[in-house]
């Protein structure tokens, strides 16, 4: 092996390291597995990629043993995407600026922090509204390649919304961008000698010979990042956009060397409306009346994650709550540009609190806001640090049903809370039907690292049996990958093969991600204990930051 990595290293400008500490802290993420790599690479530029690519694909085809590559942000991942054996190209050392900021455009690398990014276009008085709540700590190339979403999906879309174009490295080291082609441009492009050639060639053959599948066989949510998403591929009159099939892709089919996005105007009147329910049923009534209103976030907590807050961070919740504590809370934000029509569409949704809810508060202040918004966000960040054995695992944090759906989702889920005797808690995207819910569970304990998987059974096949997705924004990764088939016909699960083959045949890039990835390989995974070293390399990070300057 360190024969083969002082090629690597004599092949590229960057570094590698094979440090105790390296090894150890990139073979977790954010989820619940561990992996470990044999080294990290930290590339300077695409040329870098493109060169540690070339040659680690041109020794692998000379035999012995095999190296994987497998590309990392800030690891903040939830389910194991990063995570593999082989070499582990971390992008955020280097590869990390914001190249151009245009009128609405912005043009970055894969390593930049995300939280940045918008700062960034904030002064600017734009922004990009798919952001994940993870925004502060994770990258813009892991967004991308998780086709990441958030509270504002709901009125904006996800970030594959957003990507106009994508510079990537392929698996035999050529570097091209992808981006909406028409059919004129495809057939220029399958003209020449190149593995680009190759993959427009075969896709747009996989493409038109298999347009019902494509079209009808995956789940009817309003978010969706699990398998490769042929159905967003085919643009107007016979193009190919690639851009959408390699977003989403967790970096199982080449490398993300630049990006860029579409950046639109930041709101400048946002009215917040907080509604507080005494039962799941009036809530989810009121989800489905206000999200026909197209609010710009519909949120949801319920009651076991306020209880969980009163009790080991009372402060957070102070003032916020009514008397009576409620079984669900809803967020409400409108962010109109024409004060008639955010008037308007308060009025309505104040119907339908009159109706529903038992108390709402509605804000026109962003610092009154910011306060309110806490029971949402800081409420969940206070899952990870109740002190104690058991933590709050990212197992189940990602099921999506169709909108019409959530109330169902949510009983069926706390009857499976219940037969397992959980203590959980629930927040997320009303508006899309997407539940984030983290069980208290040891990973020490034999009991829980079984009982683990018997609930992760019991949830997806639940979501399934509702028509939904293991994956509204978090990905297929290790842990729901091997349930994406339950969601997914079987023609479909062969599309997303096939895809890999093409641009990947060697499984050069992420292998055991996505595609090729069973339960015994993922249960073989599973660590021994939780905790996020990413966030808190982070904040180490952040505070040194600080510091230096
Ligand atoms: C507290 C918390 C809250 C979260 N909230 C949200 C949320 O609201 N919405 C949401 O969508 N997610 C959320 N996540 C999950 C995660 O933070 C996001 O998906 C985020 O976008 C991942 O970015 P990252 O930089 O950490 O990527 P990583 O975890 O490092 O990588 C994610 C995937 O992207 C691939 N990848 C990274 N860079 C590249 C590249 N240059 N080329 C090709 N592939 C690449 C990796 O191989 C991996 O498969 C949350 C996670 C935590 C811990």
């Amino acid at each position: 092996m360190n024969h083969t990595l002082k090629k690597i290293k004599q092949s590229i400008q960057g570094e590698i390291s094979v440090s105790e500490e390296d090894i150890e802290y990139y073979s977790t993420d954010g989820g619940v597995f561990e992996l470990t790599p044999n080294a990290i690479v930290f590339p300077v530029d695409a040329n870098d990629v493109t060169e540690l690519v070339k040659t680690v694909a041109s020794m692998n085809e000379r035999g012995g043993d095999k190296l994987s590559i497998t590309a990392r942000g800030n690891g903040t991942d939830q389910g194991g995407g990063p995570l593999n054996t082989g070499l582990i190209v971390d992008f955020t050392k280097h590869m990390n600026h914001i190249l151009e900021i245009g009128d609405d455009f912005v043009l970055v690398e894969p390593g930049c922090r995300y939280g940045h990014l918008q700062a960034q276009l904030k002064k600017r008085g734009r922004f990009i509204p798919s952001y994940p709540a993870s925004v502060e700590v994770s990258t813009i190339g892991g967004a991308v390649a998780n086709n990441a979403a958030g509270e504002k999906t709901v009125k904006y879309g996800s970030t594959r919304d957003y990507v106009e174009a994508l510079q990537v490295v392929l698996s035999n080291g050529e570097t091209v961008w992808v981006h909406a082609n028409t059919l004129e441009e495809v057939n220029t492009k399958k003209s020449t000698a190149s593995l680009e050639s190759k993959i427009y060639s075969q896709i747009q053959e996989l493409l038109n010979g298999n347009i019902d599948t494509i079209h009808n066989d995956h789940p009817n949510t309003t978010k969706e990042s699990a398998g490769y998403a042929l159905w967003k591929a085919q643009t107007q009159g016979g193009g190919i956009n690639l851009a959408q099939i390699v977003t989403g892709s967790q970096g199982t089919l080449c490398l993300v060397t630049a990006i860029r996005l579409k950046t639109i105007p930041l709101p400048k009147n946002i009215v917040l409306a907080v509604s507080y329910f005494d039962s799941l049923e009036k809530a989810g009534n009121a989800a489905m009346k206000l999200h026909e209103l197209e609010p710009s976030a519909l949120e949801i907590v319920d009651k076991n994650l306020l209880e969980l807050v009163s009790q080991h961070k009372p402060e957070l919740l102070e003032g916020l709550l009514p008397e009576t504590m409620p079984a669900i809370v809803l967020l409400t934000e409108f962010d109109d540009a024409q004060n008639e029509i955010r008037s308007s569409k308060l009025g309505r949704a104040q119907s339908v609190f009159d109706e529903l809810a038992f108390e709402s508060i509605v804000k026109q202040d962003p610092d009154e806001q910011a306060k309110l918004w806490k029971l949402r966000r800081s409420a969940a960040a206070v899952m990870w640090t109740i002190p104690g054995s058991k933590k709050a695992l990212p197992i189940i944090e990602d099921g999506t049903v169709p909108p019409d759906r959530l109330v169902d989702f949510l009983h069926r889920a706390y009857q499976i809370f219940e037969k397992h005797n959980l203590e959980i808690a629930v927040w997320g995207h009303a508006g899309d039907a997407d539940l984030h819910m983290q069980p208290f569970m040891d990973l020490s304990t034999e009991a829980d690292r079984k009982k683990l998987f018997e609930v992760t059974d019991d949830f997806y096949a639940m979501v399934a049996e509702l028509g939904g997705t293991a994956a509204g924004e978090h990905n297929d990764s290790l842990m729901r990958a091997p349930y994406r088939a339950q969601m997914f016909s079987p023609a479909m699960e062969d599309l997303f093969n096939q895809v890999k083959h093409i641009f990947d045949p060697d499984n050069l890039f992420n292998p055991h991600k996505k595609v090729g990835v069973d339960f015994n390989y993922v249960k073989q995974h599973l660590r021994h204990e939780y905790s996020i070293k990413s966030l808190e390399h982070m904040k180490r990070q952040q505070a040194q930051d600080a510091i230096d300057k």
